[in-house]
């Protein structure tokens, strides 16, 4: 059980922004960019790592559900990020595969 198992089962609150039957999408407590909004599949996979084939379609619906919520609200044309980290070296802190959607405002050239 990870911290986002708790928010979607409201043991935890969260600024919830979207949620299906197969994913919810809240504000990142701790944001690194004006708009930090967390896509979470309600499937428990820990990493990236442990995604199977067969469970393409986890992923993909996060994207879509992204690229849908820029849509939504505004910024789909002006840009926006999405980011999955993966284990240490990849930065990941919760063992619940997720991804990062980042935007209101121009964020460079990644890892620049
Ligand atoms: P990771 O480092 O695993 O890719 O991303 C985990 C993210 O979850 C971090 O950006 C962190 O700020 C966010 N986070 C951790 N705990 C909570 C929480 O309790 N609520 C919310 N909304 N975000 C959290």
């Amino acid at each position: 059980m990870t911290i986002f198992d708790q928010i979607i089962r409201r043991e935890i609150p969260a600024d919830i922004v979207y949620e299906d039957e197969h994913l919810i999408a809240f504000r990142d407590i701790a944001p690194q960019a004006p708009v930090h909004v967390l896509f979470v599949p309600k499937t428990p996979v820990a990493t990236l790592n442990d995604l199977k084939p067969s469970q393409a379609e986890v992923v993909g619906r996060l994207a879509v559900a992204a690229a849908a919520y820029a849509k939504r609200q505004g910024f789909a044309d002006d840009g926006y990020r999405v980011v999955m980290n993966c284990n240490e070296h990849g930065g990941q802190t919760v063992f619940q595969i997720h991804l990062h959607l980042l935007a209101g405002a121009p964020l460079g050239r990644f890892g620049t």
